[in-house]
């Protein structure tokens, strides 16, 4: 899987100061350093409706079906996704879950499966098939590209929900590639959200999640 960060919010910690402050009329006591303070005494008092003032765009790569359909569940954000009406899954990849790859006599039995999956997908091609109708065959491990855009709230939301011990693997991988980078961008928005010893993204601000 890839997630490459494709746009955010320029200055995007100056907008939500600014934003923020407007609720207070204490745009003077800006400064240089003055955003992490702001920013992070809001978050923990739960006044999170200024992070929706910046936004940032992901693409996700080599993730599959079965996780995406997860994701796009998620109605404040905005999606594109490869279509299986449009492009050929001819040459199409299949994602095998690390529980299957690791057990020998599973993968062997997953790899006929998606084999003959492909195989009946080109034969209905062949038939004169539309592509929106011989995709039905094939698996939720079919790989797919999405690009998910939304504002720093949701974002925080989405990682979250989806980081949690509870959430399935590949989503988690999913979020916590998207919380890398977040935090670098904006350290200050994700200042307590971070992955801990299990993988498994913990909150530690008594007002994350909301
Ligand atoms: C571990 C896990 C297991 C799950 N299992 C299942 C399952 O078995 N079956 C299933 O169908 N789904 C399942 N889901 C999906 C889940 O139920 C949600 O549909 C999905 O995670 C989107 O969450 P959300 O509504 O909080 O977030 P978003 O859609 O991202 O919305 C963000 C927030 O905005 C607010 N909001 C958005 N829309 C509305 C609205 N219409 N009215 C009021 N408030 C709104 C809510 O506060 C919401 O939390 C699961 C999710 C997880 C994380």
């Amino acid at each position: 899987m890839e997630v490459e960060l494709l746009a955010i919010t320029p200055n995007a910690e100056e907008v939500i100061e600014r934003a923020g402050r407007t609720c207070y009329m204490s745009q003077g006591r800006i400064s240089e350093k003055s955003a992490s303070k702001f920013i992070r005494m809001l978050i923990s008092k739960g006044h999170l409706s200024i992070l929706e003032h910046a936004y940032a765009t992901f693409r996700i790569s080599g993730i599959s079906r079965a996780s995406t359909h997860q994701i796009v569940r998620h109605r404040l954000c905005s999606f594109s996704q490869k279509s299986q009406r449009y492009v050929t899954e001819r040459d199409g990849d299949f994602v095998v879950p690390p529980s299957v790859r690791e057990n020998e006599r599973a993968r062997t039995c997953f790899e006929e499966s998606v084999t003959e999956a492909k195989g009946v997908y080109e034969r209905l091609l062949e038939l004169g098939i539309p592509r929106e109708d011989a995709r039905f065959v094939l698996p939720n491990a079919a790989s797919s590209e999405i690009v998910l855009s939304a504002n720093f709230r949701e974002l925080r939301h989405v990682i979250v929900m989806r980081g949690s011990k509870e959430a399935q693997w590949e989503v988690r991988e999913m979020v916590k590639r998207i919380l890398m980078i977040l935090k670098d961008k904006a350290p200050n928005v994700f200042f307590d959200l971070s992955v801990d010893a299990n993988q498994y993204v913990e909150p530690c601000s008594s007002h994350s999640p909301e």
